[in-house]
């Protein structure tokens, strides 16, 4: 999973979405256009796909997807410092 804000999608807040894949990413970062920024949403969905500024922000977009790391994994277990091995002593 990678995390990216709204800003880094071309957006104008710092709205934090996480996806799993580009394509998720930009499905969820329209969803969010569409709720928090309606009049960019419409002005994105008025634009064809071939349009120059739509191959240029997907560019970009493709090229923050590639430079995001990941998100770090949930901590494991191995963050408790839990050592109490008593060794057995055998008889
Ligand atoms: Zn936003």
């Amino acid at each position: 999973m990678k995390t990216m804000t709204c800003k880094q999608m071309g957006g104008t807040c710092d709205h934090p979405i996480t996806a799993a894949t580009p394509d998720e990413m930009m499905a969820l970062g329209m969803a969010h256009l569409e709720s928090a920024h309606p009049e960019m949403a419409a002005q994105v969905k008025s634009m064809a796909h071939d349009d120059p500024m739509m191959v240029a922000w997907n560019e970009t977009f493709q090229k923050t997807w590639a430079e995001t790391p990941e998100n770090p994994e949930t901590p494991a277990a191995a963050e408790t410092p839990e050592v109490a091995e008593t060794p057995e002593i055998a008889a």
